[in-house]
């Protein structure tokens, strides 16, 4: 063998080696932060120069589409599964679920029931699976036991706990010995307010200014622990809101009798399990009952809202048009903003900002999904996505050009039986194993060739060699 096939195949072998490694070397430490109802004009309706920053020098989407139905729990799990609500499994905030004859309530805090969340498998899960170490401070379902296992770190929920307290505690983690590459934050606000004020109330100017002051203590923190320029900061939220009026309230009681049926969710979209044999009369009754209400049979829910599919999904499900509240009766709870609507509708949509060395710098997009997060995070945190809903190529654009672009694939969003994911994600997985393998072959066979060429060339020497000992001897 010559030496040019050689200095060929060692070249070959340091490439190999290279993309490897810098596939690897791709890994970043990413904190996600979520303010609750934190719709995307929220950032103009009051200075907010904290977000602006932010904004300038990081980028930020204008548009981002959340899943169906727009409530906290469902938006949450798909923010850290990349799944539509009837592929995760949580498709609202409050559930029944037939086959465990269970039920699962956030107004009572019942959603401890760890089957309700098996459906998906949470990033923290693969991230630590991957060797990794993740923090929760407070992130909705964080503090679930999900198929055996919970945040490396986490904080059981309680809304007493301060904002600064949660800091403190992700700031202890990224910097700990141990420390996490991935973070996750949640603060109950703007949302409670928005809730109780409606968004277009004026009072809620001071409950953003607030939510821009927490943000600027968490940057300012990050800044001290010499962080700010590691992390890569994401600040999203789960959905928008919108403004409710007492003058626009439809009242069930006036379409249903009430033994014909049990309201597992109410506002604005019921779920309605009507009582044996009588699907056809409830579905009638409330069919053509109000103009701002639309009825659907759970067949003929509209296939974009990715909402059919699961057996959580109620047989009955009613939407209001946006701004319209759902009561059984008017004396019910009615609140003055409502989100859950439609997620076409722009005041459904979040806020979407992020800075950190793997983003660019003041760089705006139009619009990515909810979706889409999951695939980008584990990009950033270099792990293997599961199957999932989203497009890392869709944000793509949104990453800085010093980070090595990984190769992505478009994913389809077509969609999905419940219970059967078919083969959707694994962005990175197969080219990088493909790398590794292709790699280790390309090693092997180097060597082999190589001392296959050592032997070779020795060979001579060692007859030589073999000739010098010899000769005393026949001398002698
Ligand atoms: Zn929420």
């Amino acid at each position: 063998m010559t030496s040019k096939p050689l200095s060929v195949s060692f070249t070959i072998v340091i490439l190999t080696l290279s993309t490897t490694f810098s596939l690897q070397s791709d890994q970043q430490k990413v904190l996600l932060v979520s303010f609750d109802g934190f719709r995307w004009d929220y950032l103009y309706k009051v200075p907010t120069p904290h977000f602006h920053d932010l904004l300038t020098h990081g980028v930020h989407v204008k548009q981002v589409t959340n899943i169906f139905i727009t409530k906290t729990y469902p938006n949450h799990y798909t923010l850290v599964t990349g799944l539509f609500a009837e592929n995760h499994g949580i498709v609202a905030n409050d559930m029944f679920d037939p086959v465990l004859n269970k039920s699962f309530s956030l107004d009572h805090m019942n959603i401890y029931d760890s089957e309700f969340w098996e459906e998906a498998i949470p990033i923290w899960i693969t991230n630590q699976k991957a060797g990794h170490a993740t923090g929760s401070a407070m992130w909705p379902g964080a503090d679930v036991k999900i198929h055996k296992s919970f945040p490396t770190h986490y904080m059981p929920y309680n809304e007493s706990v301060s904002f600064e307290e949660r800091v403190a505690k992700i700031i202890e983690w990224f910097t700990s010995e141990e420390p996490i590459n991935l973070g996750l934050l949640y603060w109950e606000d703007p949302d409670d307010m928005g809730h109780q004020l409606g968004p277009d109330n004026p009072l809620m100017g001071p409950v953003i200014s607030d939510i821009d002051r927490k943000l600027g203590y968490l940057i300012q923190r990050l800044k001290e622990a010499k962080l700010w320029d590691v992390v890569n900061l994401i600040v999203t939220s789960d959905h928008g809101m919108t403004q409710c009026s007492k003058e626009r309230v439809i009242e069930l009681d006036q379409y249903l009798d009430r033994d014909h049926y049990t309201l597992i969710d109410q506002s604005p979209v019921a779920a309605i399990l009507p009582k044996e044999g009588k699907l056809d009369e409830v579905y009638e009754a409330l069919a053509d009952a109000h103009p701002n209400l639309t009825v659907y049979k759970k067949e003929e829910i509209p296939e974009r809202w990715h909402y059919k599919y699961n057996k959580r999904i109620q047989p009955v499900v009613a939407v209001a048009d946006e701004g319209w509240y759902i009561l059984q009766n008017k004396s019910d709870e009615f609140l003055l903003g409502n989100h859950g609507y439609d997620n076409a509708l722009a005041e459904m949509h979040p806020i979407f900002l992020a800075h950190g060395p793997a983003f660019r710098k003041n760089f705006t997009k139009e619009a990515m999904n909810s979706t889409d997060l999951y695939p980008l995070l584990c990009h950033l945190l270099n792990i293997t996505a599961l199957p999932h809903n989203g497009s890392l190529s869709n944000v793509q654009d949104l990453l800085s050009s010093a980070v090595p672009k990984a190769i992505a694939y478009t994913q389809s969003t077509t969609l999905l039986g419940g219970d059967h994911l078919g083969e959707l994600g694994q962005e990175e997985s197969y080219p990088y194993f493909l790398g590794v393998s292709l790699g280790c072959i390309i090693v092997i066979v180097f060597f082999v060739i190589f001392i296959k060429h050592l032997i070779h060339s020795q060979l001579p020497a060692l007859q030589d060699m073999q000739a010098e000992i010899t000769q005393p001897l026949l001398q002698a």
